[in-house]
C-alpha cells in the first residue's frame, strides 16, 4: 500500500501549469495540514482492514516545500503513530529550488524524509525565465549540491525539454550539468502547453521560436543517449535511475498496485478496479473532512476491459514491458502479430520471454503504438 499526500499550494502559478495548485494565505495552509491528518484518521479503518504496511509516502504538489519540514514532519509522525508504516518506507518530498536551504534539508532528514525530488526544470537561465519559474539556475545548482553533499537522501532532478527558445545545445548543457551533480534519479518531461494558458497565448502571438516536433524527438533521444552513457537505467518512458535507485512509489502506480491519495484533488486506486478522486475545491475539502465525511468527488468501478486497457498502457511505459498473455485476453493475436512484427522490423518494439516492450525509438511514438494495440 502506498500513500500520496497532495499539497496544492505554490508561491505563484507558473504560466504553463495545469496541476492542481493555487496561491493561498497562511490560515488556509495551516487548516489544510490539519485536514490532511483528519482525512488519514477517517481512512484508518480502510488501511487496517487491508492489513497492509505503508511501503512509501510521497508528498507531491503543488509545492510541498512551501511548508517548513517540521510541518510535513507532523504528518509523517501521525502516519507512523496511526498506521503501519514499514521501517524502510521510501518517504519522498517534492521541493522547489529557492525554498528549502541546507538547514531545512537537515531538518527534513530528521523528520524522516529519505528521498528528495527537486523541481529543477533546467540549468539554463533563459529556459527558466520562459517557464516563469521563480528560481534561478544557481538556486538549482546550490540545492542539488547541498542535497547530494548531505548524503542522507536519494535525489531526483525533474527536467523539462521542448520549451520555447530551447535548443538542442542548451538542452545538452542542462543534461550535462544535471549529470555533473550525480543525482540518483532523473525525470525528463516534454513541456505540454495547456490550451488557453498564458504561455499558450504568448506562443500564439509568435513571441518565441517553438521547437519543431523533430527537434523535440532529438532532445529525447539525446537525453536517452547521454543518461545511458552516464550509467542511468531507462526504466520508464520519462524516468532514469542509477541501479537500485528507481522510485518505488511511482513504480507502484505503473504496476497498478494499491495507493491512497490524501488531500484535495488526489487520486486513489485499489486493485484491480476501484478508483476514486477527492474534492478539488480546497475549502470544501477542508470543511468536508472536518465534518467527518470522506471528501470523495468521483468514484468509479472500472469494467474488466477498462482495467485491461490501463494494464496495457501502464506496462508499456516501463522497460520491463507487457506480458503478452495479458494482450491475448482481449485481442486476437493472429491479427495483431503482423502489426507487432512490423514494429519489430522498424526497431520500435522488442519481444522476449513472452513480453512485449518499447525500444527507445518506440517510446517516442508510444501513444500511437498503444492506441493501435488497444484499437487493433
Ligand atoms: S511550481 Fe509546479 S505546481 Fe506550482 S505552479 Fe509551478 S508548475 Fe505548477
Amino acid at each position: 500500500m502506498r500513500l500520496y499526500l497532495h499539497i496544492p499550494f505554490c508561491v505563484r502559478k507558473c504560466p504553463y501549469c495545469d496541476f492542481h495548485s493555487v496561491v493561498a494565505d497562511e490560515e488556509t495552509k495551516s487548516l489544510y495540514i490539519n485536514a490532511l491528518m483528519n482525512e488519514i484518521d477517517l481512512l484508518k479503518r480502510v488501511f487496517k482492514s487491508m492489513g497492509e504496511e505503508i511501503l512509501s509516502l510521497y508528498f507531491g504538489g503543488g509545492t510541498p516545500s512551501i511548508y517548513p519540514p517540521a510541518e510535513l514532519g507532523r504528518i509523517i509522525r501521525f502516519c507512523k503513530r496511526e498506521l503501519t508504516v514499514a521501517r524502510e518506507a521510501e518517504i519522498t518530498v517534492e521541493i522547489n529550488p529557492g525554498s528549502w536551504k541546507k538547514k531545512e534539508l537537515i531538518e527534513a532528514a530528521r523528520m524522516g524524509f529519505n528521498r528528495l525530488s527537486i523541481g529543477a526544470q533546467s540549468f539554463d537561465p533563459e529556459t527558466l525565465r520562459i517557464l516563469g519559474r521563480n528560481h534561478t539556475h544557481l538556486d538549482v545548482l546550490r540545492l542539488a549540491k547541498s542535497a547530494m553533499d548531505l548524503d542522507r537522501f536519494d535525489v531526483n532532478l525533474d527536467l523539462i525539454y521542448g520549451v520555447p527558445q530551447q535548443t538542442l545545445a542548451t538542452w545538452r548543457q542542462t543534461l550535462e550539468m544535471a549529470v555533473g551533480v550525480k543525482p540518483h534519479h532523473l525525470s525528463i518531461y516534454a513541456l505540454n502547453i495547456p490550451e488557453g494558458s498564458e504561455m499558450d497565448r504568448k506562443a500564439e502571438e509568435g513571441a518565441w521560436r517553438m521547437p519543431a516536433e523533430d527537434e523535440i524527438a532529438d532532445m529525447y533521444d539525446l537525453a536517452c543517449r547521454l543518461l545511458g552513457k552516464a550509467g542511468y537505467h531507462h526504466y520508464e518512458i520519462s524516468n532514469f535511475a542509477l541501479p537500485g535507485k528507481e522510485c518505488a512509489h511511482n513504480i507502484a502506480y505503473w504496476e497498478r498496485s494499491a495507493y491512497i491519495g490524501i488531500g484535495s484533488g488526489s487520486h486513489s486506486f485499489l486493485p484491480s478496479r476501484l478508483r476514486w478522486s477527492n474534492l478539488k475545491n480546497i475549502s470544501t475539502y477542508i470543511n468536508t473532512v472536518n465534518g467527518d465525511m470522506l471528501p470523495v468527488e468521483h468514484l468509479e468501478f472500472l469494467t474488466r476491459e477498462e482495467a485491461w486497457e490501463e494494464e496495457v498502457m501502464l506496462s508499456l511505459r516501463m522497460s520491463r514491458g507487457l506480458d503478452l498473455c495479458a494482450l491475448e485476453e482481449f485481442k486476437n493475436m493472429r491479427v495483431l502479430s503482423d502489426t507487432i512484427d512490423g514494429w519489430q522490423r522498424e526497431g520500435l518494439v522488442w519481444r522476449k520471454g513472452g513480453r512485449l516492450g518499447l525500444s527507445e525509438r518506440g517510446m517516442l511514438v508510444s501513444n500511437q503504438i498503444i492506441a493501435s494495440l488497444l484499437g487493433g
